[in-house]
């Protein structure tokens, strides 16, 4: 068993006449800082607390030390107003990431339809925008119910998701090539500030068969920004994708809002290791990985962090395999800007 919080309070509060936020409260350890706790909270599986990240203002400059998603799981889980039938054993099992896994998306997001810069198009047969169809296509897809924790997921296969900036561009790509060998494909969210800077590339990913998605741009904490701060988080800065992951898991209207306008949907994860609270060894990691995930999980780790690195991917892979379950497998090269993931 992985070194879990044992307790935690929950809360409910209705957000909106639409939608219905469960927010859960850290109980154990305590160390959640306040500038965390007041937009998210853990979900399932959650741990740990916040109290030796440090200040974020600092990192747009510094990439040496990359902050984690400090918060621990899924912030927030919201619930639309249609699906309310699975709200119960939604907001009753927090604790239980492998229940909202194996049943059907009971942890919906439900982002609003109405933002995206798509207007009804008129039925007009020849201006130069964008077909209506690929419009329509768009809105459906950015308000199909979905799972914040598996995203694009729809396997019950695992998903190896490592966030911000790996520590040099040749541990990087070494990784990545033997994930590759392993016939693994990693789910990759970096900071836009660290592929600016070469120690991630995009192209180099991708072309082994890995998936990029968006981590913002500068990795501040979404909760303390403007909208238009957010904007510029989730812009041209950052890698342009169709999934995108919070710093720290940061939920909120105003920060889903931000995604919306982006064209982003949001995928957290399931399983927190806790790979950036005291830099823990990889066994560590690697047994919190094993322990927590369950069909369609997605671990959570980071790249400048210990579990970043061909051996601790293929005791992840063997771990799970012993548990019966499998990994997000390399199916070739993959695309910017895809919906979908082929694990
Ligand atoms: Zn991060």
């Amino acid at each position: 068993m992985p070194p879990r919080h044992p307790s935690r309070t929950t809360g409910i509060l209705v957000a909106s006449c639409l939608m219905v936020t469960v927010l859960g409260a850290l109980g154990a350890q305590g160390s959640v800082s306040g500038a965390v706790a007041s937009t998210s909270a853990p979900g399932p599986g959650t741990s740990g607390g916040a109290a030796s990240v440090g200040p974020t203002a600092a990192r747009p400059t510094s990439l040496l030390s990359p902050l984690p998603d400090a918060v621990g799981s899924p912030s927030t889980i919201t619930i639309p107003a249609t699906n309310l039938a699975a709200s119960s054993s939604a907001s009753a099992s927090p604790d239980a990431p492998a229940a909202s896994e194996t049943t059907t998306p009971a942890v919906v997001d439900p982002v609003a339809p109405a933002a995206p810069a798509a207007p009804a198009a008129p039925a007009a047969p020849a201006p130069p925008a964008p077909a209506p169809a690929q419009a329509g296509d768009a809105q459906a897809w950015a308000s199909a119910p979905y799972s914040i924790t598996s995203g694009p997921n729809t396997t019950k296969r695992v998903v190896l998701s490592y966030d911000d900036c790996p520590k040099s561009l040749a541990s990087f790509k070494a990784t990545l090539l033997s994930a590759e060998q392993q016939g693994i494909a990693l789910v990759l969210f970096p900071i836009g500030t660290c592929v600016k800077a070469g120690q991630f590339d995009v192209d180099f990913a991708r072309a082994h068969g890995h998936y990029v998605f968006n981590h913002s741009a500068f990795h501040r904490k979404f909760g303390t920004l403007s909208p238009s701060q957010l904007d510029e988080e989730l812009g041209p800065k950052g890698v342009q994708t169709a999934w995108g992951r919070s710093p720290y898991g940061q939920l909120s209207p105003e920060i889903r809002a931000a995604y919306a306008r982006a064209g982003m949907r949001i995928w957290l994860w399931s399983v927190d290791t806790l790979d950036w609270s005291h830099n823990p060894a990889q066994a560590v990691v690697v047994q919190r990985a094993v322990a927590g995930a369950g069909p369609s999980g997605t671990i959570l780790m980071h790249m400048q962090h210990n579990a970043f690195n061909p051996d601790a991917i293929a005791q992840i892979k063997a771990g799970l395999a012993a548990k019966g379950l499998e990994v997000c497998r390399n199916q070739g090269p993959t695309e910017a800007g895809s919906r979908a993931i082929n694990c």
